[in-house]
């Protein structure tokens, strides 16, 4: 287990624009404020998903496209820092017009209809994603002191 004590920073509310594409638009807005740490929430609309799913046996993502209108059910994620870069790690859960529920961690490629996001920067020691042996992805292991 590793685990990082954090102060609560700056609340930031941002609506994602028509056509914007969710991670880009998150992600940008993190490194323009300089965020390298943060818990986030959002909730709206989207015109198509573009999804991963992690194949723990293979160590691989299996990338699926969802090529329809979703309401975003829950969005959840953190932005942490990745090759000394802002990464902003997110999965969500979207309903189909039947109610129909699908979901998983997000890719590039989903282009928001509507999207309200809460971002909440987090304070204190770095927090970095680095080579983890046993899952072959990158994970929180950054050193504790800044
Ligand atoms: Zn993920």
């Amino acid at each position: 287990m590793i685990s990082y004590r954090m102060e609560p920073g700056s609340i930031h509310l941002v609506r994602l624009n028509t056509g914007e594409d969710l991670l880009e638009g998150i992600t940008s807005f993190a490194s323009d404020a300089g965020i390298e740490a943060a818990w986030l929430t959002y909730l709206g609309a989207v015109s198509r998903a573009s999804l991963r799913y992690y194949d723990q046996d293979e160590r691989v993502y299996r990338d699926f496209e969802v090529a329809e209108h979703l309401e975003v059910l829950s969005g959840v994620g953190n932005v942490s820092l990745l090759d000394d870069e802002p990464f902003v790690h997110t999965h969500a859960a979207f309903a189909d017009a039947a109610g129909n529920a699908v979901g998983g961690h997000l890719n590039s490629g989903t282009t928001v209809w509507a999207l309200e996001v809460r971002i909440q920067e987090l304070l204190g020691p770095a927090l970095v994603r680095e080579p983890d042996d046993c899952t072959a992805l990158s994970l929180w292991g950054g050193t504790l002191s800044k």
